[in-house]
């Protein structure tokens, strides 16, 4: 591994040709916007680019120009690997783009913004206080010379805007509005952006309901957690924004969902004020950023919620006792 500066970046996609690009699995908005972004720069500079994420890519995200070029690894991995002279993975590690790592032999230029990140890249791009990878697509495209446009701009606006909770966290720089006011000259339209991403059917805005109804007090009220378990999270098409109503609840430093996806196999998603959820997310094989973390368990469903409560419960004693 070898950590590389901004412009080596820019260098590195500026001298070579072919390009894989891969995201993380469960992508979100800056996951797909990033990677759209940096695919329409180097599309633009004259390379060969493709995109691959070895998961389904959310329909909210059918507005951004280029989602219909996203692929998905086939069930049976051809025994031919994919020739290209970068593996670019963006706002992830490696590990989290699943079996797209198995797709080809390239070296693997990361560029990410997670302060977890486990630093296995062959080049690693790392800069923990940008509130989105976008935010780093964005110097990186002005790096390499590229000149923005609309496609390239509502894509990276999209990245920044959903990682930052529309300019809410504490994530949120000077840099970050700038970034975006700059982008917003390219005819991108927030209220498009927001409308489009925060979309959600009848059916899941009644399973949230559902799962709303789950919240639980623990910590001595200072974290609250919605706990789905299988039958329920199998009404709802996603679980996307849950979590942000239950952070808001007064006095609560730490919010959690535990969600079942299989038997046996639990996510986890932590927002918090204080306590840093990274470690904690670490701790059980996850990662994200300090106020915004996640892992999976593989446990059944009663047992990752005990673990997982039982863990707030004591980093938060330790951390309100000081
Ligand atoms: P989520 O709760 O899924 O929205 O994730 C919150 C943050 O933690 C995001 O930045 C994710 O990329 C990161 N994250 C979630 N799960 C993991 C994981 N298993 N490994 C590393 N990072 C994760
Ligand atoms: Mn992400
Ligand atoms: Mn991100």
């Amino acid at each position: 591994m070898s950590k590389i500066t901004l412009a080596e970046a820019a260098q590195i996609l500026n001298n070579n040709d072919r390009f894989v690009l891969a995201t993380h699995i469960h992508p979100d908005g800056d996951a797909i916007g990033s990677t759209l972004a940096l695919m329409h720069a180097l599309k633009k500079a004259g390379k060969q680019v493709e995109v691959y994420i070895d998961d389904k890519a959310p329909r909210i995200f059918s507005f951004l120009p280029g989602y219909e070029l996203i692929k998905r690894p086939p069930e049976n991995l051809p025994s031919a690997k994919l020739t290209a002279d970068r593996l670019v993975i963006l706002d992830a590690n490696i590990d989290r783009i699943s079996r797209v790592k198995d797709m080809t032999d390239a070296k693997v230029l990361n560029i990410d913004h997670h302060i977890s990140n486990d630093e296995a890249a062959d080049e690693l791009y790392l800069d923990a206080d940008r509130a989105a990878a976008a935010e780093i697509v964005y110097e990186v495209i002005k790096e390499m010379g590229v000149a923005f446009d609309s496609d390239i701009a509502v894509c990276l606006y999209t990245g920044i805007a959903t990682d930052s909770g529309f300019f809410r966290y504490a994530s949120t720089k000077p840099f970050t509005m700038r970034a975006a006011a700059e982008l917003m000259e390219y005819d991108v339209k927030p209220n498009i952006v927001s409308e489009a991403t925060e979309e959600k059917s009848f059916a899941t805005v009644k399973g949230m309901a559902a799962a709303l109804s789950t919240v639980e007090l623990f910590a001595a009220g200072k974290a609250a957690g919605i706990f789905l378990d299988l039958p329920l999270v199998e009404t709802l098409e996603t679980t996307e924004g849950f979590i942000d109503n239950v952070r808001i609840i007064e006095g609560v430093d730490t919010a959690v969902m535990v969600k079942c996806q299989e038997a046996n196999v639990c996510r986890v998603s932590m927002r918090s004020k204080r306590l840093d959820v990274a470690k904690i997310a670490v701790k059980f094989g996850g990662g994200g950023h300090i106020r915004a973390a996640g892992c999976t368990l593989n446990m059944p469903f009663a047992e990752a919620k005990r673990v997982i409560v039982a863990e707030l419960t004591e980093a938060l004693a330790a951390l309100y006792r000081q």
